[in-house]
């Protein structure tokens, strides 16, 4: 199965009602289990880096390198975004390495710069086909946790969506990034009010913060693609931490990182095959 373009799982998934899917890598034991995942519910996946991630690993290349490979050797469709990235040259650089889609977040910019930045980046993506998603009303939480974050205005997202181009947009309607509890509040009314004004798939980022009914209620909603990361992080955790405490004389890495790596791909199965059920 090749590696997939973004704008192909998310027509389809348009298309056909249902959710996507996306979940971030960290590493290369998360790259694989995420795909595991993905082939046990047989089911399309968009894989994810972050800029944050990017910091973390020194670079991009490396990491988004080894999971296109791995994208090209999946049984599934696997389509690779870069997430959140504020760093123009980072989003540019990613769509000249082959990424499906990139996320350039200008929501901490006022609403003029957030929308010329984003028509820049916007402009190179598309005339190299590669798919744009944009954050309008900030997604609280990576500056703290449970920051509160500021509602999408569902007039401004209109008039954002029609000055930029972008392909699909984040917005902010009560989820927070970075929950390690599934206790985020959901406004149902205003995604279905953002759904009615906008012609663009829309994306829930900081899913980990919210329970698997609400996200089904999102998806009804209007929601398209789903962003997790934190949720799996902590099954990728909870199940090293364990395995080295009951074998507290290992040395080996692959054997603590493997267990994290096996603790995800049930729990990816799972949320690939809730969200692609039929939206009611
Ligand atoms: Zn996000």
């Amino acid at each position: 199965m090749p590696l997939t373009s973004t704008r192909d799982l998310m027509n389809e998934a348009v298309d056909a009602g249902t959710g996507l899917g996306a979940f971030n890598i960290i590493h290369l034991e998360t790259l694989e289990g995420l795909i595991a995942g993905a082939e046990m519910a047989a089911l399309p996946v968009i894989l994810q880096i972050s800029e944050n991630c990017v910091k973390y690993h020194g670079g991009l290349e490396p990491l988004a390198l080894a999971s296109m490979s791995a994208a090209r050797r999946a049984g599934v469709p696997v389509a690779l975004h870069l997430d959140h990235v504020e760093d123009e040259r980072l989003a540019l650089e990613a769509v000249d390495l082959g990424f499906g889609s990139i996320m350039y977040d200008g929501a901490s910019l006022d609403y003029q710069a957030n929308v010329t930045a984003t028509i820049r980046v916007s402009e190179y993506a598309h005339a190299r086909g590669v798919y744009v998603e944009a954050e309008l009303g900030e997604v609280g939480g990576k500056e703290g946790p449970h920051a509160p974050g500021v509602s999408t205005d569902p007039a401004e997202a209109a008039d954002f969506v029609a000055s930029t181009g972008v392909d699909a947009l984040a917005v902010a309607v009560g989820s927070s990034h970075a929950m390690t509890e599934r206790s985020a509040t959901l406004n149902l009314g205003l995604i279905s009010e953002l759904r009615g004004r906008l012609n663009v798939p829309l994306v829930l980022h900081g899913s980990s913060g919210v329970a698997d009914e609400d996200i089904l209620d999102a998806l009804a909603a209007g929601m398209t693609k789903i962003n997790i990361s934190t949720h799996l992080n902590g099954f990728f955790t909870r199940s090293v931490r364990q395995h080295l405490q009951t074998n507290p004389t290992l040395v080996d890495s692959r054997k603590y990182l493997g267990a994290g790596r096996e603790a995800i791909v049930p729990e990816v199965a799972r949320l690939l095959s809730l969200f692609a059920k039929k939206r009611n």
